[in-house]
């Protein structure tokens, strides 16, 4: 651990809409951060204007908020080491160029597309632009300074590359894989100025990280072949560098890396807002995420973010591939629902209410309903389809069931039971039950004779929370008339 107070932050490109690779990235940051009563930045990197995706910044920030990853500097929030986006810091990005240049840890390079093209056609085992080939080419270390000077003054475009000097390997240690060496020649002069004047990723990224004091840099595998690269530009700049944390990558439940396109045959959303709207909460899709690379080391599976933020440590997580279960998420999604309190559950139903079809209900009645259905769902909008019935009289009675549960005794039997359902002073679940038990006893028959029936005349199916609970939730009326209506239409 650094001494630092934690400075974390997460650093999408806008090039896409949040998927939930991101949303894990974003999550261990976030979670470090409140560990350690830290700082969680949100640093938008959009200088590749070729890959830039119009509002995927917008997405991204709605996606953390939609799962309360909740930034403490960032975009909208603001903070003192902004502007977060890396496309307002242009400027800022020329002195550390400068720097490397006068240094002599970097170079002007006028090499064209085309020079480049054909030295890459020309080698067998692949170019690389290294301190084995930057003598033969177009560059400030072989052309005389005068020449470099006037083709700058005349605008001939140039880039700008790291000198990458020859050691025998780059070494950094890496809190989830321990030490990490790479061999020199295997890193190449990384572009750091592009020719429009743009900072590439690499010194955009690692100057920011240090601008902002980003004690650690947490993010996915992908990004450990860029480590060596960050790793040379800390040391030439003379800059202490961050915990580097590389997350395990996230497979497909067949194995393999979960590709995008994968994940569409699969049937696995990719993107955050598809889980949204979905239907899982937030909480749940977290908690999935977290264990999705991490172990707490105790049998504890389901956690609120807060008791993740408390348990969270990155020695933790694990550097060999997850594989991606999204009936694990269910469970965690129901583990979730059945967690809240009441209101809580009540108000996320109530969020689906509209787009279920379900116009306006009495807030005491969703309740009732939802205390009845909140341990028998899988997602808040099933409240609105397993439990239909609640909301509107059902349109069908289940065929397998009427065959199975509807004898020719049911509609002498319930039209006995509405009648005494009728004369009861109080109607209640208690005294729903009462009245049937009594009534079994009458006819002397099972209990089940009459309940089965009677559920399937409420509800249209053979399923659903305690039959007497819920007619108390129906009411005596409703009841009543569904009674009568099943045994006219199943006679
Ligand atoms: N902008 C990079 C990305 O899109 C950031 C990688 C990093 O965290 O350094 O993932």
């Amino acid at each position: 651990m650094c001494s630092r107070p934690v400075r974390v932050r997460f650093a999408p490109s806008p090039t896409g809409f949040l998927h939930i690779g991101g949303l894990r990235t974003a999550l261990y940051n976030y979670l470090l951060a409140r560990k350690h009563d830290g700082t969680f930045v949100l640093r938008i990197e959009d200088t590749d204007r070729e890959r830039y995706v119009e509002d995927a910044d917008e997405d991204i920030i709605e996606a953390l908020s939609w799962a309360g990853l909740s930034y403490d500097e960032g975009p909208n929030v603001g903070g003192d080491v902004g502007p977060y986006y890396q496309s307002s810091r242009k400027e800022l990005y020329q002195q550390y160029v400068q720097q490397l240049l006068d240094s002599g840890h970097a170079y002007y390079a006028f090499d064209t597309p085309e020079a480049l093209e054909a030295r890459r056609e020309e080698a067998e085992h692949g170019f690389s632009y290294n301190a084995a080939t930057r003598g033969e080419m177009e560059n400030s270390l072989t052309l005389p300074d005068a020449d470099v000077t006037r083709r700058i003054a005349n605008g001939d475009p140039y880039v700008v590359r790291m000198k990458v000097a020859s050691e025998s390997s780059i070494r950094f240690e890496d809190a989830v894989r321990g030490t990490v060496s790479f061999a020199s020649e295997k890193v190449d002069d990384q572009v750091l100025l592009k020719s429009d004047g743009m900072p590439t990723y690499h010194l955009a990224n690692v100057v920011d990280d240090h601008l902002m004091a980003i004690t650690h840099v947490i993010r996915g595998e992908e990004w450990l072949p860029s480590t060596p690269k960050h790793v040379l530009l800390y040391r030439y700049f003379g800059w202490e560098p961050p915990v580097f944390a590389h997350l395990p990558l996230i497979l497909s439940p067949e194995g393999g890396k979960l590709s995008k396109r994968d994940a569409e045959a699969l049937g696995i959303p990719v993107s955050v807002s598809d889980y949204a709207e979905a239907g899982y909460e937030p909480e749940a899709l977290l908690n999935f995420l977290a264990l999705l690379g991490w172990n707490p080391g105790t049998e504890q599976e389901v956690f609120s973010p807060e008791g993740l933020a408390k348990a969270f440590t990155l020695d933790r997580v694990g550097s060999s591939g997850v594989q991606f279960d999204m009936d694990k998420l269910r469970w965690f999604n129901e583990q979730h629902l059945r967690a809240m309190a009441l209101d809580t559950f009540c108000a996320r139903v109530a969020t689906h209410a509209e787009a279920q079809g379900v116009g306006d209900i009495d807030d005491g009645y969703l309740e009732r309903v939802c205390a009845l259905m909140q341990e028998r769902v899988s997602f808040a909008h099933e409240v609105f389809t397993e439990g239909r019935y609640f909301f509107e009289v059902p349109d069908a009675y289940n065929e397998k069931g009427v065959k199975k549960r509807w004898k020719d005794d049911a509609p002498a039997l319930l039209g006995a039971y509405a009648e005494a359902l009728e004369e009861l002073d109080t109607f209640s679940a208690a005294t729903a039950e009462e009245t049937l038990r009594e009534l079994a006893d009458a006819h002397d028959c099972g209990a089940g004779r009459i309940i089965h029936p009677t559920r399937l005349a409420l509800s249209g199916v053979t399923f659903g929370p305690s039959l007497f609970a819920m007619m108390e939730v129906l009411g005596r009326t409703t009841c009543v008339e569904r009674m009568r209506t099943a045994i006219d239409v199943l006679g």
